[in-house]
């Protein structure tokens, strides 16, 4: 039985619920004057009048690119001049500027994360997903603590994982008591690994329903990484449309402030995302960064990490094969190309909701995080033989890349790229506004190759097959060099953390 904190609001059902959850100060309170940081009519005036423009002349365009590689973030009218770039050269161009700039701020790192399903009852009725509540196909679930141990199990003690994003529906019966007990839960999980190491989640973030500030604190207490939550759409009509009114989803205002009030409470990582597919992906994009600068003009702090779903099949709904608005993977290119030029700073998520060949392509595009072995049916991970078995009515929707994590990684160490299962910064306190100036100045990029180093090592003495160590050790020997090269005075104390990692201690870290 969970114990009611009282500092939050609780609910007896789920039309109490949606009467009473949003909570107009916390709106108003963050647009000032009644002004709107989406305001509908500029973005569009915006894309027009770089349409209007000479939309390929190499000049400007080579100017943005080098704001760009100075790490400085774009103005509106700056990604609306990229965004119109139709010359295939010119895009190479920004191609190669949006690579180089991923290198100068994240190096050759990408950052390995799961999905952890939790919950899927939801009280909302967004039409292109399998939970909505009116879909009487998907099985519903909540899981027990026991059950969050299971998956644990599974996730940290069998696949290696490190860093979770838990996910849960929106319904009174997943409060955010149940949801701090999840993640206590998560974090006391202690498993052994097939080496026999003691090894455990380290980093959980989450992914749920927008929450009032008081919420929001005691999911700080219990020391969640980011909260991320996608806008979807940011083109009201759209999403008055696809959320129906009289739902808690179908407030528009109350989810695109609640990275405001995620600051207020002091959980200063925020994660941002639009489902691209649902509306035109040049306002989608135009918008996210609208939302990303009102964030650092009022906090000083922008998003920690954008994430770039695409709408997929999903249990009881055609919207995600029917769209007008879906995308093809040149599109997803550019997308991604312009964000990593627009906020060069900030971490870029690309899911297995992608085919293995599109996140392949899309890893050269400037994105810093990948998840892999992903299985979101609710308990999926311990119920099923294999970790990637997918059945469409456990789950929100449907994954299309399948590879194991080892697969993944085996991939990656080809192309000369580490993965990272670091979780030190949000651990030392190297957040927020702290971890941006990091970036910023390139401070944190030495902390991180450290530890990706370091906590690699621990994966693959833990969970690699003979054939995967061998060809990730040269990946390995050479980011070992590159720091002796790069911090020679740091690198004795290092080489020593190293060591002593080989000999089977775990989670040292800078
Ligand atoms: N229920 C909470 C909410 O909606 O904010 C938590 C997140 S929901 C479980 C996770 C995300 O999945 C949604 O924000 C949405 O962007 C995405 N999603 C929903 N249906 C999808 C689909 N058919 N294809 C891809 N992503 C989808
Ligand atoms: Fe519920 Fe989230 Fe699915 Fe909407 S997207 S129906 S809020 S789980």
């Amino acid at each position: 039985m969970q114990t009611k904190n009282p500092t939050i609001r609780h609910f007896e059902n789920a039309a109490d619920y949606r009467k009473r959850f949003i909570i107009q100060e916390q709106i108003d309170k963050y647009l000032p004057g009644g002004k709107h940081f989406i305001d509908d009519s500029e973005i569009e005036s915006q894309l027009s009048s770089a349409a209007a423009r000479c939309a390929n002349d190499p000049v400007r365009i080579r100017e943005i690119l080098a704001k760009s590689r100075a790490i400085e973030t774009l103005l509106p009218e700056e990604t609306a001049a990229l965004i119109h770039v139709t010359d295939p050269a010119l895009f190479d161009e920004m191609e190669s500027t949006a690579l180089a700039v991923k290198k100068s701020v994240y190096d050759n790192r990408i950052v390995m994360f799961a999905p952890l399903y939790i919950s899927n009852p939801c009280v909302n009725r967004c039409v292109y997903c399998g939970f909505r509540c009116d879909n009487s196909d998907q099985k519903r679930r909540v899981l027990t603590m026991d059950e969050v141990r299971q998956e644990i199990d599974v996730l940290a003690g069998k696949i290696g994982h490190k860093r979770l994003i838990a996910v849960y529906g929106e319904h009174p019966e997943t409060s955010t008591d149940y949801f701090a007990e999840t993640i206590r839960t998560i974090y006391e999980r202690q498993v052994k690994s097939p080496r026999g190491t003691t090894v455990g989640i380290r980093r959980v973030n989450v992914n749920a329903a927008p929450l009032p500030v008081e919420d929001l604190r005691v999911l700080k207490q219990v020391g969640i990484g980011t909260f991320q939550v996608f806008q979807e759409t940011y083109h009201r009509q759209t999403y008055v449309k696809l959320h129906p009114a009289g739902t808690v989803k179908g407030n528009y205002d109350w989810r695109a402030t609640c990275f405001h009030r995620a600051m207020e409470a002091g959980v200063d990582d925020v994660g941002m995302g639009v489902l691209f597919g649902l509306y035109d992906w040049k306002f989608e994009l135009m918008a996210s960064l609208c939302h990303a600068r009102d964030l650092e003009r009022q906090f000083g702090i922008g998003p920690h990490t954008i994430s770039f779903p695409r709408l997929e099949p999903a249990s009881g709904t055609d919207v995600p094969t029917t769209s007008p608005y879906l995308i093809d993977d040149a599109t997803m290119r550019r997308i991604l190309v312009i964000t990593r030029l627009s906020v060069p700073y900030t971490g870029m998520i690309v899911t297995c909701r992608e085919r293995p060949e599109s996140r392949d392509a899309f890893v050269h595009c400037g994105i810093t995080q990948m998840d892999a072995s992903s299985n979101i049916a609710i308990k999926g991970y311990s119920d099923f033989a294999s970790e990637t078995h997918q059945e469409k009515d456990r789950q929100q929707f449907v994954l299309s890349d399948n590879r194991t994590l080892e697969e993944v990684i085996a991939h990656l160490a080809r192309e000369g790229i580490i993965t990272s299962f670091c979780t030190a910064g949000y651990r030392c306190g190297r957040t927020g506004g702290c971890i941006m100036d990091a970036l910023k100045t390139g401070k944190e990029g030495k902390f991180c190759k450290i530890n990706a180093v370091l906590t690699f090592r621990e994966w693959l003495d833990d969970f690699a097959g003979a054939a995967t160590r061998a060809l990730c050790e040269p990946v390995l020997n050479r980011e070992l060099d590159a720091i002796k090269a790069s911090l020679p005075m740091f690198y004795p104390t290092v080489k020593e953390h190293y060591d002593r990692i080989c000999r089977g201690e775990r989670d040292l870290f800078f």
